[in-house]
């Protein structure tokens, strides 16, 4: 699948499985110096190819499609900081947003799914979003997790292509639902450090 049509079909699938809103979250995928993102204010359930911004990451220059996101910066700085990333997917689902409101941390000992796709979470302060300041924060907590929260913002997940993000995504998600729902609860059966090992463990080779 190229580019263009894999951050279209990818923000499709976010959208009908609601981890976004029309207006909210954004896609990149860098590949042979070229940064393929998506585009401010149009809605993203409708996409066309052309739409997609084509930037020349080097020079930052708009080679073709609408003007980027507003967030284009915060890719940027990721792409800068780790150089593995290939691929970003920003959303704002409702329940990791929610968890980004409370000082409450999204468990990752809940089910087995989460200990496959996620190893660590990170919170990223709160700062205004298409900021300077806020890219250069979501770059400083990047380093050593995948997968993060914005305060007062929502999720970003990295990772090797659109799939890989998306899983993430779904997966944390999944999580805040599920501990959100079960809060309160004195029977909640907490998955182990030896559990969660053994299943990374056998996942890490597959
Ligand atoms: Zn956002």
């Amino acid at each position: 699948m190229n580019p263009k049509s894999e951050i279209i079909s990818f923000f499709k699938r976010m959208y009908q499985k609601n981890l976004t809103t029309a207006s909210g979250g954004n896609i990149s995928i860098l590949v042979d110096g070229l940064l393929y993102i998506s585009p401010t204010g149009k809605d993203k359930a409708f996409l066309e190819e052309e739409d997609i911004s084509v930037i020349e990451f080097e020079s930052g220059k708009l080679l073709f499609g609408l003007k980027p996101t507003s967030e284009i910066l915060m890719h940027r700085k990721i792409y800068e900081t780790r150089k593995d990333v290939k691929t970003i997917v920003h959303a704002h689902p409702f329940y990791s947003t929610l968890f980004s409101v409370i000082d409450e941390p999204i468990r990752i000992d809940l089910v087995s799914e989460a200990a496959i796709f996620i190893k660590k979470i990170n919170y990223v302060d709160y700062a205004v979003p298409g900021s300077e300041k806020l890219a250069n924060l979501v770059a400083k907590t990047i380093t050593d997790s995948d997968v993060l929260i914005l305060r007062n913002h929502g999720a970003l997940a990295v990772g090797e292509n659109c799939m890989d993000c998306f899983h993430k995504i779904e997966v944390l998600e999944f999580n805040a639902k599920l501990q959100y729902l079960i809060s309160g609860r004195n029977d909640i059966n907490f998955l182990k450090d030896k559990d969660l090992k053994e299943i990374r463990e056998i996942f890490s080779h597959r």
